[in-house]
C-alpha cells in the first residue's frame, strides 16, 4: 500500500488557508488585549477561548502517549465525523463504507455532505467480513467507519482485520472507540504511529461522563490533524468545556473507579437478564451497554416504557432483530430495571 495524503483529501483544499484569529496573529505575553472586539468588562467569559486547545491537548496527549500536534478536537465526535467528510470526500463523487450495523451518526453525515455509503453486513457475530469490505472499495473510496466496541452490538472488532484493513486500503479508516474504556482491549492508538491512514476517535461522552459538554477527540498523524485544523471553525471548543476537561482529567482517579463499577455491574446485569425466560441471548460487551435479544422486543419495550424506563429498541436494525440496548445504570437503577422485569415475565402470556 502506498498511502498519499495529498491524494486522499479533497482537492477543493489544496492551498487553503484557515481563519486567522486575532489571538493567532499574537504570539507572546499582553495585559491589554484590544485585538478581538471582546467587551473588556471582565466576567469569566468575556474572552474568546483558545481556538488551539493548547493546554487541554497537552493534558491528552500525556494520558494517551501520543504528541499534541496528533490531536484534533471536536465538539463532540460528531463534528469530527463531519470534520473527516469535508476533509476527504467530494459531493456527489466520493464514497464512504459503512459495515453495518453501526452508530447512525456516520450515514447521517454522509448523507448531509452528500456522500455515497456502501453497506457490508458484519456477520452474525458482528465482526468484519473482510472480503465484503474489500469488494465495496472502488477508486473513489474515502474512508471507512468501523466502531470498536461497536455501537449497539457493544463488541470490539477483531484486531487482526482491522490490521489487514490498514494495510491494505489508499483511503482513511477511522476507528471510534467511543467505548474503549469499558474494553479489555488497548485499542488501536498504540498502532497511531506506523498507520498513517488510521484516525482514532474518542470521545469525554462516555466513560468521562462529561457527555453535555460535547467534547470528541481524534488521533492521527500531524499530517492529518493539521488538514482537519484547517477546516474546524477557529472557536470550536468553548472556554467552559476546555476548563471542565481540564479539570476532570486530573481527576482521572474517579473515571477509573466509575468506569470498574460500571463493568461489574455489567457483568452482574448479563446474569441477571440471561436468567428470564423471554430474554434468549445477551451478547458480550465490551461497552457500557447489552444488547439482548428477547421474544418481543416492542412488547418488552413497551412495557419498560409504561413504568418509565427508556431502553432503545434496536429490532430494525440488520442482525438485531427484537433486540433491546440497555445502558449500564447505578446499581440502584439497574435493580428497578431487574424488578420491572420481573413484573413483565409474569405479565406475559405465552
Ligand atoms: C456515544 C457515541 C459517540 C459519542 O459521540 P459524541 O458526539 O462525542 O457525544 C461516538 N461514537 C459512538 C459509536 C457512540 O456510540
Amino acid at each position: 500500500m502506498k498511502f498519499d495524503l495529498n491524494k486522499v483529501k479533497r482537492k477543493s483544499l489544496d492551498g487553503i488557508k484557515p481563519y486567522s484569529t486575532a489571538r493567532d496573529e499574537f504570539k507572546g505575553d499582553a495585559s491589554v488585549f484590544l485585538d478581538a472586539n471582546e467587551n473588556p468588562f471582565n466576567t469569566e467569559y468575556n474572552r474568546y477561548p483558545d481556538p488551539s486547545q493548547e493546554k487541554l491537548k497537552a493534558t491528552i496527549a500525556e494520558l494517551n502517549q501520543v504528541e499534541p500536534n496528533q490531536i484534533i478536537l471536536g465538539n463532540g465526535s460528531d463534528e469530527i465525523i463531519d470534520l473527516l467528510f469535508r476533509a476527504f470526500c467530494e459531493p456527489g463523487v466520493s464514497n464512504v463504507i459503512i459495515p453495518q450495523p453501526t452508530y447512525g451518526m456516520y450515514s447521517v453525515s454522509a448523507a448531509v455532505n452528500n456522500i455515497e455509503v456502501k453497506q457490508p453486513s458484519l456477520d452474525q457475530n458482528f465482526q468484519l467480513d473482510v472480503a465484503a469490505v474489500f469488494k465495496s472499495i472502488d477508486p473513489n473510496t474515502k474512508l471507512i467507519f468501523l466502531c470498536s466496541p461497536n455501537n449497539p452490538s457493544g463488541n470490539l472488532l477483531q484486531e487482526e482485520n482491522v490490521i489487514q484493513l490498514l494495510g491494505s486500503f489508499n483511503g482513511i479508516i477511522v476507528v471510534d472507540e467511543a467505548y474503549i474504556d469499558f474494553a479489555s482491549s488497548d485499542g488501536f492508538l498504540p498502532s497511531l504511529s506506523e498507520c498513517p491512514n488510521l484516525v482514532v476517535m474518542q470521545t469525554f461522552s462516555k466513560a468521562w461522563g462529561l457527555a453535555g459538554l460535547r467534547l470528541g477527540v481524534g488521533f492521527a498523524s500531524k499530517e492529518i490533524v493539521q488538514l482537519l485544523n484547517t477546516i474546524k471553525p477557529p472557536y470550536n471548543i468553548n472556554s467552559v468545556t476546555q476548563n471542565i476537561a481540564l479539570a476532570t482529567i486530573q481527576n482521572e482517579a474517579q473515571k477509573i473507579e466509575q468506569v470498574s463499577s460500571i463493568i461489574i455491574e455489567r457483568e452482574l446485569m448479563s446474569k441477571k437478564l440471561s436468567q428470564f425466560s423471554f430474554v434468549r441471548k445477551i451478547y458480550p460487551s465490551d461497552a457500557n451497554f447489552l444488547l439482548v435479544k428477547v421474544i418481543n422486543a416492542q412488547s418488552c419495550y413497551d412495557y419498560l416504557l409504561s413504568k418509565g424506563i427508556i431502553v432503545r429498541n434496536r429490532s430494525s436494525v440488520i442482525h438485531c432483530e427484537n433486540c433491546l440496548r440497555i445502558t449500564i445504570g447505578t446499581e440502584k437503577e439497574n435493580e428497578i430495571l431487574i424488578e420491572m422485569l420481573k413484573a413483565y415475565e409474569e405479565s406475559i402470556i405465552y
